[in-house]
């Protein structure tokens, strides 16, 4: 089987996690498979690089910065391969060359005095550059040729910065031309996740989190055998163990289960992850670097057959509620649609939506990055209407949470919308907003952010998602 394997951050955390991620692809090659693995930043390092580029706009560059980060990778490199070994040389010199680059763009940009999104992706993408030519060391220290390589020269992207898209058949001609004469020679190659270049080759970020996405679009290239996604929990779970300490593993979900936890907010899969691995049928596994015997999560077509009803509860925190409000509104046509036009102008990622039957009231879940400047729109959109009082106000200060229990044989389930309002009633919960999907797939409600913790853990007490 061919198999690409993506390592988190955690995964690739320390010498001793990144020796780990190296065992586990040797392991599976000796087996016989052929491997590739794509791997993240070392954790905390994309924040770090981030923070350093946002404080060298303001005109500070620490160059303390840059020494902080050769030392960190440094000390990775040192465990790693013996000091007379060549190797240990090189790999030192690589750190210098892409250390160099990120301090002459940070010392550029306090002189500037602005940081674009283009180079914000420039400078917070070489977490990945750095890591990866250690896990390959790492991996040829076991015996196994193993080269690092940059996705910028497979993942052909468009130019949205921070958050790019794959162009696919551009990026699978590449993938193909780059990698598979090297896994034919039973090299086990290294890809830095979470960045990819547009065709002229400037760099872009797939959006945080994004090397699970990374992974599932390079095994969609190479029409791999499966996906496996190391992290640091036992795959897909019920719900948040950091949240929900009773939560379990979930053995089997579907595409379109996954692709729904992910984007209501379980972050151990990217959002976007699912949708390459599915188009080629590509089945997926979430598996615990620390705890490898665990078999994890399976994504796959069916997912759990047998099971019904809601499989997990999720949220996603720090979202801000637009809500337009009037009494005035009932019956005037139009508003919604002007409203919708809006969204869609200001390209906002719509989280959730929900009209009041009594049409009193509409509202948008939206990042609180977008809110503002989506009200403001919203504001001057519909002028007349607030004037002649049809809308009586247009707000976006709530800063809320968005919870959601999700399952794809909720379908077609009676009472399910019951027993998750019986258990927030019971503990006191106000529900703000709610929104069925009509796929049925998902219940999503809003909560101010301070409930959230105890809406999550009371859906999931009131469907014992506990127990297997
Ligand atoms: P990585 O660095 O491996 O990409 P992430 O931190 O991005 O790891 O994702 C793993 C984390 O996702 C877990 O540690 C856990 O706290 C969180 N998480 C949120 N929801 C879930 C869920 N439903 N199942 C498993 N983990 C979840
Ligand atoms: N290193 C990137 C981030 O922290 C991508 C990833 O880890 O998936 O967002
Ligand atoms: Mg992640």
């Amino acid at each position: 089987m061919l198999i690409v394997m993506k390592f988190g951050g955690t995964s690739v955390g320390s010498a001793k996690r990144i020796a780990q991620a190296a065992q586990l692809a040797a392991d599976t090659a000796a087996k016989g498979h052929q491997v590739v693995v794509v791997t993240s930043a070392m954790s905390k390092v994309t924040d770090g690089l981030i923070a350093a580029a946002r404080q060298a706009s303001t005109g500070q560059w620490d160059p303390r910065q840059r020494q902080d980060l050769f030392d960190r990778h440094k000390a990775v490199a040192d465990a790693l391969v013996a000091g007379n070994d060549t190797r240990h040389g090189e790999l030192l010199d690589i750190l210098r060359q892409r250390l160099d680059r990120f301090e002459k763009l940070c010392y550029g940009l306090s002189m500037v005095h602005e940081l674009t999104p283009r180079l914000l992706d420039a400078i917070s993408g070489m977490g990945e550059m750095l890591a990866a030519p250690l896990v390959a060391a790492a991996i040829a220290a076991r015996g196994r040729p193993s080269t690092a390589v940059d996705a910028t020269e497979l993942i052909v992207t468009t130019d949205q910065f921070g958050g790019a898209e794959p162009l696919m058949d551009q990026t699978r001609a590449k993938t193909a031309a780059r990698l598979k004469p090297a896994i034919a020679r039973g090299e086990i190659p290294v890809v830095t996740g979470f960045i990819g270049a547009t065709a002229d080759g400037v760099t872009t970020t797939l959006g945080r989190g994004g090397s699970d996405y990374s992974a599932s679009i390079v095994g969609a290239a190479l029409d791999a055998d499966e996906v496996w996604i190391w992290t640091d929990v036992d795959g897909v779970m019920t719900a948040n163990p950091a949240e929900v300490s009773e939560a379990r593993t979930l053995s089997d979900i579907s595409y379109s289960e996954a692709s729904e936890l992910a984007y209501y907010g379980a972050k151990v899969l990217h959002y976007k992850t699912i949708l390459p691995a599915f188009r080629r049928r590509i089945p997926v596994r979430i598996l615990n670097s620390f705890n490898p015997a665990h078999p994890g999560t399976r994504v796959s077509v069916d997912g759990d057959p047998s099971a019904s009803g809601v499989k997990a509860v999720t949220s996603i925190r720090g979202v801000i509620l637009v809500a337009i409000n009037g009494t005035g509104m009932q019956g005037i046509p139009g508003i919604v649609a002007k409203a919708f036009d809006v969204v869609a102008e200001q390209q906002a990622n719509v989280l959730m939506i929900s009209q009041a039957s009594s049409e009193n009231n509409i509202c948008f879940v939206l990042s609180a990055a977008e809110a503002p400047r989506v009200a403001a729109a919203l504001r001057s959109a519909l002028e007349v209407e607030l004037m002649r009082g049809n809308i009586d106000e247009i707000t976006a200060e709530q800063q809320v949470a968005i919870v959601a229990a999700i399952g794809d044989r909720m379908r077609g389930t009676p009472g399910i919308a019951a027993t998750v309002f019986g258990a927030l009633g019971r503990e006191g919960i106000n529900v703000i907003a709610i929104s069925q999907g009509s796929s049925e797939r998902n219940i999503s409600l809003v909560v101010t952010e301070d409930d959230a913790t105890a809406a999550v853990r009371a859906i999931h007490r009131a469907f014992r998602l506990e127990q297997v």
